[in-house]
C-alpha cells in the first residue's frame, strides 16, 4: 500500500540520487502528507521550495516513488502550513498534552510559527531594544518588563518576537502554560461566548482559558478598540495574570495612549511595565535579512542582488521578504541568473501587472487551483470546508486586485455566489495579509506564474 513507508523508502533512494547540498536544502524537510490512489502528497517548507522541487525534481522523485511501490505513482508537492511539528497542544488548549505528534498538530488554535525564533531574528539599531526586551522577558518571565508593549508598523517584527518569547519560553520550562492569541481572536471568542451565555458556562471556560495562564500573548491590542465588553475583559484577564505572577507581552500598531478609545485603566496597566518600539530597519539590517532569509530558503545570493533589493524596499521586512521570494522564483522560472537584472524584471512585472493587461480570469482560476492543489470545480463548487473557502477567497482578490473583475462578475464566475461574499472574500485576503507572510507568499507565486 502507499504510504508513509513508501516515501520514506523513496526518500532514501533520493539521498543517493540527488547531490548532497541539494537534498539538503530541498528534501530534508519534505514531509510525507498523505496517498490515495495513485498519487502522493509531500509538503516542502515555502513556497520556493515548492517552485523548485516541482520543476526540477517531480520527474525524478515520481520515478523513486514509484519505484518502491512497485507502480506508477504521481507526485504533488504543497507548502506546509506554518505549524510546529510536536507538542504542546495547550497552546490551543489547556487540556493535558497529547500522546502523539500527529493529535497535536491537528488540534485547533493558533500555533507558534516555527520560523519566528530568537535565533531567526537579526538585531539592528531599529529592534534592539525591542529584541533585548523580549529576550530578557523570555529568560525571567513575570519579573522584569511586565507587561512588555512591543509597538511599530506593520511588517517589523512583533509578531515573529511574540512567537519567539513562546518558544525559548517553552524550551526552558516545558510546563509553562502559555496563551498566544491575536487580539481579533481574543475579542471574538469572547463575543461568541457573551451570545451564547444563556447555554452553559462558555464564558466561564473562556475566563479559564485567559485567566489561568502563566504567560499570556496578546497581538495587536488597537483591536481592543472595537468594543467596550473585550476592554473590560481583558481589564480583568491582565489583573488576574499579573496579581498571580504571570508575565503579560503585547503587541500593537501604536503605543498605549495613542490607541483610541482605550480606557485610561488599561492604558495604565499597558504602560506600567516596558514600552518599546521598533522603527524601520536601516540599510545594513535590511542587507541582513535578505542573507539570512536567503540562507533559509536554501538559495545563495549576491551582495549585488541584496543590494538591490534592500535600496527599493525600505519601510517593511515582509515586503523585503516578498520581493526575495518573487525575485528567486521569477529567476528560477525563467532560467535567469541571479542577478539585480533578474530582481529588476521580477519586481517590474509586479508593476506591469498592475498597470498593464490585467490577467484573464481563466488564467486566476488556473494558476489559484495549481498552486493550492485544489480542483477547479471545487473552486467553483459547493464545498464551504475552510480550505476551499480560503483558497476561493484567494481566487476572489485576485480576480478583483490583478484582474479588475467587478464583484457581482466574480461571483457570477465563482459558482453564482452573492457579490457581498465576494466583498467579504476579499476583505479578508485583505485582512489576512497584514498577518500572515505564508500566504503574502503564496499569492507572490500565483502571480509570478499569471505575469508569464
Ligand atoms: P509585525 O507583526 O510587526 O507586522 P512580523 O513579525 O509578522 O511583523 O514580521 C513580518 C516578517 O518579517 C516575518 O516573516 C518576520 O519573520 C520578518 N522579520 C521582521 N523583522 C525581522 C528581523 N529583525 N529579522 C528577521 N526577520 C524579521
Ligand atoms: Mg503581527
Amino acid at each position: 500500500m502507499l504510504s508513509r513507508r513508501t516515501w520514506e523508502a523513496a526518500l532514501g533512494a533520493l539521498q543517493v540520487e540527488v547531490p548532497k547540498a541539494d537534498f539538503a536544502a530541498w528534501f530534508r524537510d519534505a514531509t510525507f502528507v498523505r496517498a490515495g490512489g495513485r498519487e502522493i502528497v509531500v509538503a516542502v517548507p515555502t513556497v520556493f521550495a515548492k517552485e523548485i522541487v516541482t520543476r526540477r525534481y517531480r520527474e525524478m522523485v515520481a520515478r523513486a516513488v514509484s519505484k518502491a511501490h512497485g507502480g506508477n505513482v504521481d507526485v504533488t508537492f504543497v507548502v506546509q502550513a506554518e505549524q510546529p511539528a510536536g507538542p504542546p497542544a495547550w497552546l490551543a488548549d489547556p487540556a493535558p498534552p497529547p500522546a502523539t505528534a500527529q493529535a497535536a498538530s491537528t488540534a485547533p488554535g493558533v500555533r507558534l510559527n516555527p520560523r519566528y525564533t530568537f535565533e531567526r531574528f537579526v538585531v539592528g539599531s531599529s529592534n534592539r531594544l525591542a529584541h533585548a526586551a523580549a529576550l530578557r522577558v523570555s529568560e525571567r518571565p513575570g519579573d522584569v518588563y511586565n507587561p512588555l508593549f512591543l509597538y511599530s508598523g506593520v511588517g517589523l517584527g512583533k509578531t515573529h518576537l511574540l512567537h519567539a518569547i513562546g518558544r525559548a519560553v517553552l524550551a526552558q520550562r516545558p510546563e509553562t502554560r502559555l496563551r498566544y492569541v491575536p487580539c481579533e481572536t481574543f475579542v471574538n471568542e469572547l463575543l461568541h461566548a457573551i451570545r451564547t451565555e444563556s447555554r452553559g458556562d462558555r464564558r466561564r471556560r473562556f475566563r479559564e482559558r485567559y485567566r489561568t495562564v502563566d504567560l499570556l500573548m496578546v497581538d495587536d491590542v488597537e483591536f481592543l478598540s472595537r468594543t467596550e465588553a473585550s476592554q473590560e475583559e481583558m481589564f480583568h484577564t491582565f489583573n488576574a495574570i499579573y496579581e498571580a505572577g504571570g508575565q503579560i507581552v503585547l503587541t500593537s500598531d501604536r503605543p498605549p495612549r495613542e490607541i483610541s478609545r482605550l480606557e485610561a485603566r488599561l492604558r495604565s496597566r499597558f504602560e506600567v511595565g516596558l514600552v518599546a518600539d521598533i522603527q524601520a530597519p536601516d540599510l545594513d539590517l535590511r542587507r541582513m535579512i535578505l542573507h539570512q532569509h536567503a540562507a533559509a530558503a536554501g538559495a545563495s545570493v549576491s551582495d549585488e542582488v541584496v543590494d538591490f533589493l534592500a535600496d527599493r524596499i525600505t519601510r517593511n521586512v515582509r515586503e523585503l521578504e516578498g520581493a526575495l521570494t518573487r525575485t528567486l522564483i521569477y529567476a528560477e522560472l525563467h532560467g535567469l541568473e541571479l542577478q539585480p537584472a533578474a530582481a529588476e524584471q521580477a519586481l517590474s512585472g509586479l508593476g506591469r501587472a498592475a498597470a498593464g493587461r490585467p490577467p484573464a480570469t481563466a488564467a486566476i482560476l488556473a494558476a489559484t487551483s495549481r498552486h493550492f492543489d485544489l480542483p477547479q470545480e471545487d473552486l467553483l463548487g459547493k464545498r464551504r470546508d475552510a480550505r476551499t473557502a480560503g483558497v476561493r477567497q484567494v481566487a476572489m482578490y485576485l480576480m478583483r486586485n490583478d484582474g479588475r473583475e467587478t464583484l457581482p462578475e466574480i461571483g457570477r464566475v465563482l459558482g453564482g455566489r452573492d457579490h457581498t461574499t465576494v466583498l467579504h472574500g476579499c476583505n479578508k485576503i485583505e485582512r489576512r495579509l497584514k498577518l500572515e507572510d505564508q500566504l503574502k507568499a503564496d499569492i507572490e507565486a500565483i502571480r509570478v506564474h499569471l505575469a508569464d
